[in-house]
């Protein structure tokens, strides 16, 4: 039996959450193409980043141009800032997003120990609403409301202060487990309790510092739909983020579909397509720098490889006996070709001759001598941008939208 008609969504938040943490992060160009990855996936929407910080600027100009071209279509792109009006302007200054969430904390342990006595629960209630009028009053589709370290937060100030988010127009509440402090069974009864008393749609933003970042991602969304309104998870591909990371995107995926619990009892957001599983976390670990884990679920080289008597045995009379989900579903079981013996790549040191055997072998041709400077030029540029050899997707995403490459290539520092 399933539960009403609400749905779990997922917003990834990889080009967020992902890129800020220490050690980590990705040039433009790899987040325009995780945003492109995402959308293939049929991913609700994208965080995609910070819409005040002076860097991503051109990057996020430039994604809003490929949606509006239909090239980043049906995903929704929305950017991260502080709950006060001060971001919300500079946010409309500096870009065209149309989608934002608005953040600010809410425990007492955040409140005293980051504003030192200067603000109260109440002052940081007032700059949310304030800034949330002013988002809603300019144009703003749709806003979320965070709140950093939900978990922490008395859970009678949470309810008012999703009251006033809602009161204000917010169009979703985020309850983030900042430090990973819930477990599935503390998540599940304070977001119930948060749901029935706001009904508001919750976004469940959860973290792994004690190893259980999936199973309250899920356990936070079932009490959401178990309270009546829909839920909207975050995640992260691979699990990337801040310290221990933020749920992984295709262990959420699988825990709502394959779970006893979840498998056909709640429905998650029907365009979500398993099969890119592999293509953009096998993408993300290469753009990262960050190998996936050999037992990482679905995605991992072990996830499908059986090996003791037993085990293969049994694997091999029917899969079914030691696999819950086959690999097909997630894009796995393509070979790949890796080239063993001569191989001409592009650089940012490239010469025309070397640069034109590499795109003829992606079977791209250019109009004209003139073009073709062009695209490596270009090429160049990503290369100096990525420091890594271009992957076929980025090469062919160059020569297919030139001129977002340059825009969201463009840096102008302190201008
Ligand atoms: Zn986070």
């Amino acid at each position: 039996m399933r539960k009403g008609n609400n749905r779990i969504y997922i917003i990834d938040v990889t080009n967020r959450d992902g890129v800020q943490t220490s050690r980590l992060g990705l040039a433009k160009l790899q987040k325009t193409m995780i945003n492109i990855m995402l959308n293939e996936m049929g991913i609700y929407q994208s965080e995609f980043g910070f819409p005040v910080t002076r860097h991503e600027t051109h990057y996020l100009n430039a994604n809003l141009r490929l949606a509006k071209m239909g090239v980043l279509k049906p995903i929704i792109l929305s950017g991260w800032i502080r709950a006060i009006v001060g971001d919300v302007k500079l946010a409309l200054e500096l870009t065209q997003v149309e989608h934002l969430n608005i953040s600010a904390s809410t425990s007492n342990q955040m409140i005293n120990g980051k504003y030192r006595g200067k603000r109260s629960g109440d002052d940081v209630l007032k700059d949310m609403t304030e800034a949330l009028d002013y988002a809603k009053s300019h144009g703003i589709k749709t806003v979320g409301v965070n709140a950093e370290d939900a978990s922490r937060t008395d859970l009678s100030f949470l309810i008012k202060f999703a009251k006033a988010a809602k009161e204000h127009g917010a169009d979703r509440f985020r309850y983030c487990d900042t430090l990973g402090f819930d477990d599935p069974f503390t998540i599940y009864h304070r977001v119930k309790s948060l749901a029935q008393k706001v009904e508001l749609p919750i976004e469940l933003h959860c973290h792994n510092d004690l190893g259980m970042v999936v199973g309250s991602s899920v356990a936070g969304a079932k009490a959401a739909i178990d309270a009546g309104v829909d839920a909207y998870i975050n995640t992260c591909v691979n699990g990337m983020g801040e310290r221990a990371g933020n749920a992984d995107l295709v262990s959420v995926v699988l825990a709502i579909q394959k779970s006893s619990g979840f498998a056909n009892k709640y429905v998650l957001d029907e365009r979500i397509d398993l099969a890119k599983s592999w293509q953009i976390s096998t993408y993300a670990s290469y753009a990262f720098g960050v190998n996936i884990p050999i037992n990482q679920p679905g995605v991992g080289a072990n996830a499908f490889a059986h090996e003791s008597g037993i085990h293969a045995d049994g694997a091999l009379k029917d899969r079914h006996n030691y696999e819950l989900y086959d690999f097909h579903e997630l894009g796995r079981g393509e070979p790949e070709i890796i080239e063993t013996g001569r191989q001409i790549t592009a650089g940012e040191y490239s010469g025309i001759k070397g640069f034109r055997n590499v795109y003829e072998k992606l079977e791209i041709r250019f109009h004209d001598d003139k073009e073709a400077t062009e695209i490596l030029e270009l090429v160049r540029y990503a290369n100096v941008h990525t420091q890594r050899p271009l992957t076929k997707r980025e090469l062919l995403f160059i020569a297919n939208y030139p001129d977002i490459a340059k825009e969201l290539m463009t840096f102008t520092p302190l201008a």
